[in-house]
């Protein structure tokens, strides 16, 4: 029974888009560029036990990098260092893709290692102005497998 599962999951693949598995925006964890990793902010981090945090400015949408949080192992909150001195030194890139990529091809980017959580995005051209990219949510490696086993995946 598992193994039909897995097959059916691994067959749909090539149908679902990062958009059928991503997480929304909105119930993303992320940090705003100019914060300081004080103890408060830094355990408010820790607590949500995600591994990355994506770091914006300003507007949610705005983002511009990558936290993660071995990046912070050497931080001692009394520093009250700046987010952004992590930032520079660390430097992550930011990956994006187009909501209608499908998880076959999102899988294919993950096994290259280079990243294990993507941005997904589309480009807005409704309303009066100009079209734009405008960021729907984040899709992870975890999103993908769990699509494969067709099953939810608790976290530690
Ligand atoms: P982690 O290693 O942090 O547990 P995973 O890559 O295993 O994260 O993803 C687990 C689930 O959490 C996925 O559904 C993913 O989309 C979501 N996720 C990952 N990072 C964040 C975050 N910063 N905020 C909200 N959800 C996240």
């Amino acid at each position: 029974k598992d193994e039909v599962q897995i097959i059916t999951g691994a067959l749909e693949l090539s149908k679902k888009t990062v958009l059928d598995v991503m997480t929304k925006l909105d119930d993303v964890y992320m940090i705003e560029y100019n914060s300081i990793l004080d103890f408060e902010t830094m355990s408010t981090i820790l607590k949500t036990g995600y591994t990355r945090i994506p770091i914006y400015e300003k507007e949610r949408s705005n983002i511009l990098a990558i936290l993660n949080v071995k990046d912070l192992a050497f931080i001692d909150p009394d520093d009250k260092t700046p987010l952004c001195t992590v930032y520079k030194f660390y430097n992550h890139p930011v990956n994006f893709v187009y909501d209608d990529t499908t998880l076959q091809v999102m899988l294919e980017e993950f096994k290259k290692g280079r990243f294990h959580m993507s941005f997904v995005q589309r480009v807005n051209d409704t309303g009066p102005g100009d079209p734009y990219y405008e960021t729907l949510g984040v899709v992870t490696l975890e999103d993908v497998i769990e699509e494969i086993i067709q099953a939810e995946i608790i976290d530690e």
